[in-house]
C-alpha cells in the first residue's frame, strides 16, 4: 500500500460530512492520523473516525464550532497533545449563505466571516505557533467564486471566500523561511449537501463547467492529499482551481 503520510498527523476541520469527511478519509488511507471538527453532526464525525480507524490509523472528532476562535484554537492544541504531533491543516469548515445583497444582516456577515475567514486565521496561526514540523502544510477550501461569480446571490459568500486568497498569499511568505507550505484549494460545484448536483439549478450550472459535471468530493481529496505529500513540497502561496473548468 502506499502511504506517503506515514507518521503524520492532520486536522480538517468540519470533516464529518461532505467535502472534509473525503479528505479526512483520504489522508488515513495516504498514512496520516487525522482529527477532524465537526460543530452539530455528531454522528456523522463518529462514522468518519470509525473510517479512519478502520485504515489502521488513529483518529479523534472534536466538537468545534468555527465561529467560536477559542474553540478553534482548542482543537489545534487538541490535536496535537492527543495525537502527538501536528503536520498538516486541512481549514475545510463553511457554510453558504446565499440570497439578494439587500437581505443580508450584520449578523449574517460577522457568522460567516467568522467561520471563514476568522477561523481559517487563528487555526493557521495556533499551528503555526506552536505545531507545525518545517515540511509542515496548511491547506485551506476556498471556492471558484472567488474568482468568478456567474449568478447574483454570492456576494457575502464570494467575499469570505476571496479573503483566502490574501490569507494563503501573505501566510505563504511569512512560513516560508521556516519551509511551511500554505495554499487554497478553489473547488468549483461539488455534489455534498451544500451543493446537491440532483437539483433543477443545477442544470444550469453544468452548462458553464467545461466538463460538463459537477464533480465528486473525492476529487477535492486528491488535491488536498497531494498537497498534503511529498509532490507538494515547492507549492506555495498558489490558489488552485478543481473545478472542472467553469473558471478557464
Ligand atoms: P457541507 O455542507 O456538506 O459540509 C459542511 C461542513 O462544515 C460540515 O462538516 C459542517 O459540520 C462543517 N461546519 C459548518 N459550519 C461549521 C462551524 N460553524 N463550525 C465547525 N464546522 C462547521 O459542505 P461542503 O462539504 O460542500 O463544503 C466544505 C467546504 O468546501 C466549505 O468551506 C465550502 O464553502 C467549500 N466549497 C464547497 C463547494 C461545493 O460546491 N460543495 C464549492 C466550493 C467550496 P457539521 O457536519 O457538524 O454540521
Amino acid at each position: 500500500m502506499n502511504t506517503p503520510l506515514e507518521g503524520k498527523t492532520a486536522l480538517v476541520t468540519g470533516g464529518g460530512r461532505g467535502i472534509g469527511a473525503a479528505i479526512a478519509r483520504r489522508l488515513a488511507r495516504d498514512g496520516a492520523d487525522v482529527a477532524i471538527t465537526y460543530v452539530s453532526a455528531a454522528d456523522r464525525a463518529g462514522e468518519v473516525a470509525a473510517d479512519i480507524e478502520a485504515t489502521g490509523r488513529r483518529a479523534l472528532a472534536l466538537q468545534a464550532d468555527s465561529a467560536d476562535p477559542d474553540a478553534v484554537v482548542a482543537a489545534v492544541d487538541r490535536t496535537a497533545e492527543e495525537l502527538g504531533r501536528l503536520d498538516i491543516l486541512v481549514n475545510n469548515a463553511g457554510i453558504a449563505p446565499f440570497g439578494p445583497v439587500e437581505d443580508v444582516t450584520p449578523e449574517e456577515v460577522d457568522r460567516t466571516l467568522a467561520v471563514h475567514v476568522r477561523a481559517v486565521f487563528v487555526a493557521s496561526q495556533a499551528a503555526a505557533a506552536r505545531h507545525l514540523p518545517a515540511d509542515g502544510r496548511i491547506i485551506s477550501i476556498g471556492s471558484s467564486l472567488a474568482e468568478r461569480v456567474p449568478y447574483g446571490g454570492w456576494t457575502l459568500y464570494s467575499t469570505s471566500k476571496s479573503a483566502l486568497l490574501g490569507f494563503t498569499r501573505g501566510l505563504a511568505r511569512e512560513l516560508g523561511p521556516r519551509g511551511i507550505t500554505v495554499n487554497v484549494i478553489q473547488p468549483g460545484s461539488i455534489d455534498t449537501e451544500m451543493n446537491p448536483a440532483h437539483l433543477p439549478e443545477a442544470e444550469q450550472e453544468k452548462e458553464f463547467i467545461s466538463l460538463g459535471r459537477y464533480g465528486r468530493a473525492e476529487e477535492i481529496a486528491a488535491m488536498a492529499a497531494h498537497l498534503a505529500g511529498p509532490g507538494g513540497s515547492y507549492v506555495t502561496g498558489a490558489a488552485i482551481p478543481v473545478d472542472g473548468g467553469v473558471t478557464a
